[in-house]
């Protein structure tokens, strides 16, 4: 099962335990899902504060 940064809130493969973004606080539990493919360009990535492309989790628990 994929996890969620809490920092970030990018999604994170089950084997890592760190993001990318150098945080370690990370979980199971969250919600939505929305792939960021041009941040700069994109209302949602706007909202949601997300400089960079990736797979992203709406809610973080
Ligand atoms: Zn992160």
């Amino acid at each position: 099962m994929e996890k969620a940064c809490r920092d970030c809130r990018r999604i994170i493969e089950s084997e890592k335990s760190v993001c990318k973004c150098g945080s370690n606080s990370i979980s199971k539990d969250w919600s939505g899902y929305v792939v960021i493919i041009d941040a700069k360009g994109s209302e949602i990535a706007k909202k949601l504060e997300i400089k960079e492309e990736g797979r992203y989790a709406l809610k973080v628990r």
